[in-house]
């Protein structure tokens, strides 16, 4: 029997007008219009789409979006000011520094650079030991997504066996801390790891956040498992020559006939 799909569609609008709801009581109650800076440097296509929904969606929820467009060229001490400006406005409630940054810039340091208290996407030195220590942290928005999909689909995930593929800072680290804070027994794997297909199939949850189109494919995963596909990737599309289409990390036709449940890649992330 084909998996259930797990629309995150649905549980997007959900946060989305939890945030909005909660934007307009600290307005009512309090008088404070949280705002969020978005910092773009360099003109890379993705990011900017990124950017501009980042800034719609702030406004849809009722905040206050500033955008800071950079050129590629800028210094990397021009945009440790701004990060230092941004940090003392007390209208900047949030910022987020784009990713990627220009080769010529230290990500690492501008990241750090960012009040802790303002590190929305939870990437700074200090929320990421946060997390790690179990304590109350600001967490990546792309794992905590897939633990809100996860917590909805299954409600307690304690003991359950967990497989996070792909090792990154931004995805499968935190993925693998939110997993274990929540009581299941844990595999991080990654490009060096032995027999993948064979840890794969140890997974109740399986976590795929490679970056690498299709490479899971139905008979690595458990029968029953619920498949989470963070992967976005862009390939050439099979019918128009010329053309792309997105496929996930996962190769959903045949996961799909395995699998308890399963994202879709497009359609999991709320667009
Ligand atoms: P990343 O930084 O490139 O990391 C990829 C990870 O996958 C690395 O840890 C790498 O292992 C591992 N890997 C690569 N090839 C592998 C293989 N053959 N077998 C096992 N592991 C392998 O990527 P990322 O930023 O985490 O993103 C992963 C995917 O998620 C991408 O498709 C990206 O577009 C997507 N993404 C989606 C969202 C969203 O909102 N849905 C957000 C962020 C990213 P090593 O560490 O050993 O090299």
């Amino acid at each position: 029997m084909a998996a259930m799909i797990i629309d995150g569609k649905v549980s997007a609008a959900k946060v989305r007008g939890q945030v909005a709801d909660k934007v307009a009581a600290l307005k009512a109650g309090h008088g404070i219009v949280p705002g969020l800076a978005v910092v773009l440097v360099g003109e890379d296509p993705a990011s900017r789409v990124y950017v501009k929904n980042k800034g719609v969606q702030t406004l849809e929820a009722g905040m206050a979006s500033f955008e800071y467009k950079l050129e590629a060229a800028t210094p990397e001490a021009e945009i440790l000011a701004l990060v230092a400006r941004l940090n003392a406005d007390p209208a900047v409630h949030g910022i987020l520094v784009q990713l990627p940054l220009p080769a010529h810039v230290d990500a690492a340091s501008v990241i750090n650079a960012i009040h802790p208290a303002k590190d929305v996407d939870g990437f700074h030195i200090s929320n990421v030991g946060l997390l790690a220590t179990g304590q109350k942290a600001l967490v990546p928005c792309t794992p905590l997504g897939c633990l809100m999909m996860l917590r909805d689909h299954h409600g307690d995930l304690a003991g359950m066996e967990a497989v996070v593929v792909g090792r990154s800072n931004i995805v499968g680290k935190p993925m693998a801390q939110l997993l274990l804070g929540d009581s299941c027994t844990v595999t991080l794997a990654h490009s060096r790891t032995q027999d993948l297909g064979e840890v794969c199939r140890r997974a109740d949850i399986l976590v795929a956040a490679v970056g690498r189109p299709e490479m899971i494919r139905g008979d690595w995963v458990k029968q029953g498992a619920t498949v989470i596909d963070v992967g976005i990737n862009r390939v050439p599309s099979l019918e128009d020559a010329g053309k792309t289409r997105l496929v996930g990390d996962c190769h959903f036709d045949s996961c799909v006939e395995v699998a308890g449940a399963i994202t879709p890649v497009p359609g999991a992330w709320g667009r």
